[in-house]
């Protein structure tokens, strides 16, 4: 059997995320940021919302934010997310620009624990944590 067991995998070689991804497999949090303006570039576009530049570089981040909000999913849309039910997805400020949000599964944290504004903290693992093993190392996100 396909050692992902089914579960949908993100595309890593997609050439706007392929530095994403190889990134977290070296654990490191690393988001784009405009040259010009010097304003992130998350999701990452071709050309910067704030002043229309095409340049970037990848930065590495300290990985430490706060929670914006989240939702636990105890019936996922997709079937083939089944086994990692219930868990639990949040929308994360950067702590180097809040206005900038990235969406992570947050894992190992009681979501009863969670609030607003909370610190929280990337953490890699691998994007089936802790029940499938799919070979993608992901960022995903703890309380701390
Ligand atoms: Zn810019």
């Amino acid at each position: 059997m396909n050692p992902s067991q089914g579960l949908p995998l993100p595309d890593t070689c997609l050439p706007a995320l392929k530095l994403y991804w190889e990134a977290a497999r070296r654990q490191e949090f690393r988001l784009p940021r405009c040259l010009a303006c010097k304003r992130f570039n998350w999701y990452p576009e071709p050309s910067c919302r704030g002043c229309g530049g095409g340049t970037f570089a990848w930065e590495t981040l300290s990985g430490r934010g706060t929670l914006f909000s989240w939702a636990v999913v105890h019936r996922a849309l997709d079937a083939r997310l089944a086994p990692l039910q219930p868990y639990t997805v949040g929308i994360v400020q950067i702590a180097e620009d809040p206005a900038v949000r990235v969406v992570m599964r947050i894992v190992d944290t009681d979501p009863s624990t969670l609030g607003i504004g909370m610190p929280v903290r990337v953490r890699f693992e691998d994007l089936g944590y802790p029940v499938i093993q799919t070979g993608v190392i992901a960022p995903l996100c703890v309380a701390g």
